[in-house]
């Protein structure tokens, strides 16, 4: 890179400089100004990106309800450290790094927060952690190379933002997909999101995010149901006092009735603090145990799936592309 830099500059004073020298010397002075000029914009360009109005994002601290204004890529280097181990693949931490930075651009263009265009809650956008709380989580060892890496794949990434038929996605992400993703319709409803799918990943099951158990008795789980629903009732002496009914497109439970009550997949997933909408269950005695597999919403990239397909071999690139359908990787 700096070798094209000095070789266009070379290129600059054979064909500008060199002639002008031998007419005034005050014009001398003055390309010999640009010129200094000039190589400072190339050193910015290369230094730092044009993200235009998206520069500055105006983040709401929500503990403390401040608004700091923050440049977009240093932000970036706070929620990509934030949202993914350190230690997963680079290719894995460059996807996040677009997608964050996609997922931030689509926030500031539709505005959900009154003065801020983004909060550091991963519950309501996106996580977000100050570089001091971060390191103190690293071990000592591992601290700088720990922080250089995720600089690193947010600037290695500069400018590259995800689209689909030309406007910055509503880029969701989650954690563990289960093996399959889901299509926001089955979770929060509405329809739009064509980028939006459910697809297949492979190697998630090497993660701990994939299997999880929740085992409570069959008592805490109507008092559970009964602080939403207190019209639940579930004899338990029938075949099947409770039932699976339907799954959705990503085989998560869509519809599960509990007695005389039928209950969404993702509602259930809330009233028992499930970690994901993608479970079975059995009755053993007085219990009810739900096995759960993934972690998440399941909508969009899941990240443990982009550090499993980055060990495969695939580019951020290409991770991006397997979890948005028909989206372009471009220079904002
Ligand atoms: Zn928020």
């Amino acid at each position: 890179m700096r070798k094209l830099i000095i070789y266009i500059l070379a290129l600059v004073l054979i064909c500008f400089l060199i002639p002008i020298l031998f007419t005034t010397g005050r014009k001398e002075q003055t390309v010999a100004k640009e010129i200094t000029e000039n190589e400072v914009v190339s050193e910015t360009v290369t230094m730092d990106y044009d993200y235009r109005e998206y520069n500055i994002v105006r983040l709401l601290h929500t503990e403390t309800n401040e608004i700091e204004e923050v440049n977009l890529d240093e932000y970036l280097y706070h929620v990509v450290s934030a949202e993914m181990p350190a230690n997963f693949e680079k290719e894995a931490l460059k996807a996040q790094a677009v997608v964050a930075r996609t997922y931030t651009i689509y926030k500031i263009k539709h505005k959900n927060h009154d003065n801020a265009d983004i909060c550091d809650s991963h519950l309501c956008c996106q996580a977000w952690i100050s570089k001091e709380d971060r390191l103190a989580k690293w071990d000592e060892s591992e601290r700088e190379s720990n922080w250089n890496k995720i600089v690193e794949c947010v600037n290695e990434t500069k400018g590259k933002i995800i689209t689909y038929q030309g406007e910055p996605i509503n880029a969701f992400f989650h954690s563990n997909s289960g093996g399959m993703t889901e299509m926001p319709v089955n979770v929060w409803g509405g329809t739009g999101y064509p980028y939006l799918q459910a697809v297949e990943t492979s190697g998630e099951d090497a993660y701990t995010q994939y299997a999880s158990e929740l085992e409570i008795s069959k008592q805490e789980l109507v008092d559970k149901i009964k602080e939403k629903h207190a019209d639940i009732s579930i004899d338990w002496n029938v075949e099947k006092p409770i039932e699976i009914l339907e799954y959705t497109d990503g085989n998560r439970v869509r519809t599960i009735r509990f007695g005389n009550l039928n209950l969404s997949g993702v509602e259930v997933r809330t009233l028992l603090g499930l970690r994901s909408a993608n479970f079975t269950f059995e009755i053993i005695g007085d219990n009810v145990k739900f096995f759960v597999k993934g972690y998440g919403h399941g909508v969009g990239m899941s990240q443990t799936g982009a550090d499993s397909l980055a060990k495969q071999g695939k580019n951020y690139e290409e991770i991006i592309k397997h979890y948005y359908t028909g989206v372009e990787v471009v220079n904002f």
